[in-house]
């Protein structure tokens, strides 16, 4: 079937049997084994624009993978288009921006930027690509410092469903602009994408661990002190079940923790004493808080870098009390199948929208939750039911538009369109017929 397409691309066409076929097509969460028809790992935009003509002449979908980060849903079908290959890094120092490729991880961008004292807005994993992150948004351990990633994007280069190679920037196809920064799906395939780098070489940040016994208190501090945080810091905390693996760190294995993550992109001092009543609610078990350079960002979250597999629910919320915080707890309780809960402070940066817009959805949430099973046995019907008695008990708080990085397996049509407010969802809809009128891009999410 792509014999010919084979002859076209100076990427790797495989097709299901070929040697190699399911490396190529493997991805972050080892739950979900991508089985396309055909995957065409792209060496060039030209190979780009190849696979996009040849699935939309063979009436074949195009996912796109990066990374297998943000594989949500089985990909049984269709053409898998991996990006891995197109791996460029430019900084300019002189603009402070940098080009990225398709296929690269925050990590490369991370250390290219700091050869100039410079930094991108990343997310909380080095591991995780740029793009199909910076594509939903995308808050990370700067988030109400720095705001959305994408806020930062100045231009994309696009292949569209039509195979057409196309410039979104603030003048060229302005709309197409706008809705990459946030409206992620089903808008063609970005070869490459411009940002905007910030000065920044340090933070006072990392994270603190309580004990089991503390993390009821912990938690409930952290609601009522992120009440009137300062709009300079970011925090999050994560209730973790570690396994007895000699994998995971000894102070952590087999135990029940509560890590307190923190960033504060200013003086040490002031950082210091920014968190003092943070440290001061219960005793702390483990302490990694301190100068950290802004090459070692991903050390705030300490999030795996292995694949493994997982099955993420994740909401926003509008705001957190006290209420919350028993609902929470009693998520990760019990015979709960999520080994890890975690709740994100948002707001701040986050609220404000770049000037004329973006299609970021859950802009107005205070807060992002998220909750992960690690056993793929409970993966197909206890985890699901887990997250729908969580959706409902959590309902007077969850936020009733969700963000596209975030949005919970199983993927459903209606769980993608909640990613965006109606507005916004209408115009990302008027965009993605005019660069890809027949959805060749929209990969597996079929609507
Ligand atoms: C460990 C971990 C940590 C995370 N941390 C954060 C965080 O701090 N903040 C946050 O906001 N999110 C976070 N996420 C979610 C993550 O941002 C999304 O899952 C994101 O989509 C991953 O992008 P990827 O390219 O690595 O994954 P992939 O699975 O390779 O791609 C995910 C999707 O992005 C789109 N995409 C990727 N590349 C392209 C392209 N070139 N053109 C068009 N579409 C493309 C496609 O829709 C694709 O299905 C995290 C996820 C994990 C697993």
């Amino acid at each position: 079937m792509s014999t010919n397409l084979a002859d076209k691309v100076g990427g790797t066409v495989y097709e299901r049997g070929d040697d190699g076929f399911a490396a190529a097509a493997a991805g972050f969460n080892l739950a979900l084994q991508p089985s396309p028809d055909v995957v065409v790992a792209a060496g060039s935009v030209a190979d780009v624009v190849e696979a996009v003509r040849f699935a939309r002449a063979a009436g074949l979908r195009v996912s796109v993978q990066s990374t297998g980060h943000g594989l949500e849903k089985p990909i049984d079908s269709g053409l898998l288009l991996t990006t891995a290959r197109l791996d460029h890094v430019r900084v300019d120092p002189e603009t402070r921006t940098v080009a990225v490729g398709a296929g690269v991880r925050w990590t490369a961008v991370v250390e290219a930027a700091a050869a100039y004292g410079l930094a991108p807005v990343t997310g909380s994993s080095p591991v995780v690509g740029a793009v199909g992150y910076l594509l939903g948004g995308g808050v990370g351990p700067l988030a109400r410092s720095h705001g959305f990633s994408s806020d930062y994007a100045i231009g994309f280069t696009v292949v569209t469903g039509t195979g057409e190679v196309v410039e979104a920037d603030e003048h060229r196809n302005p709309d197409l602009f706008w809705a990459l920064r946030g409206g992620k799906f089903g808008l063609g395939v970005v070869t490459e994408m411009r940002l905007r780098l910030v000065e920044l070489t340090s933070v006072y940040g990392g994270s603190f661990f309580v004990d089991s016994p503390d993390i009821e208190r912990m938690l409930r501090a952290w609601v009522d002190w992120t009440d009137g945080a300062d709009d300079r810091v970011t925090t999050s905390v994560q209730a973790a079940a570690y396994p007895p693996l000699l994998e995971v760190p000894e102070p952590m294995r087999g135990r029940r923790l509560l890590s307190v993550r923190f960033a504060f992109p200013g003086d040490p001092v002031e950082g210091e004493r920014l968190v003092a009543p943070l440290r001061a609610a219960a005793p702390v078990y483990l302490d990694m808080l301190g100068e950290l350079p802004a090459t070692q960002l991903g050390r705030i979250h300490n999030d795996p870098t292995d694949p493994i597999p997982a099955y993420l629910h994740g909401t926003m919320v509008d705001r957190v009390d006290q209420g919350f915080a028993t609902v929470f707890l009693s998520a990760l309780t019990g015979d709960s199948p999520f080994f890890a809960g975690e709740l994100r402070h948002l707001g701040a940066a986050t609220a404000r929208d770049v000037p004329g817009g973006s299609a970021v959805g859950g802009r107005e949430s205070e807060y992002a939750a998220a909750l992960v099973c690690a056993q793929p046995e409970l993966f197909d019907t206890v985890a699901p039911a887990a997250a729908a008695h969580w959706d409902s008990v959590a309902a007077p708080w969850i936020s009733e538009v969700n963000n596209a990085n975030v949005v919970t397996q199983p993927i459903t049509p209606e769980r993608v369109a909640a990613c965006w407010p109606d507005d916004i969802r209408e115009r990302l809809g008027q965009v993605r017929r005019r660069y890809d009128p027949d959805g060749v891009t929209l990969g597996w999410w079929s609507p």
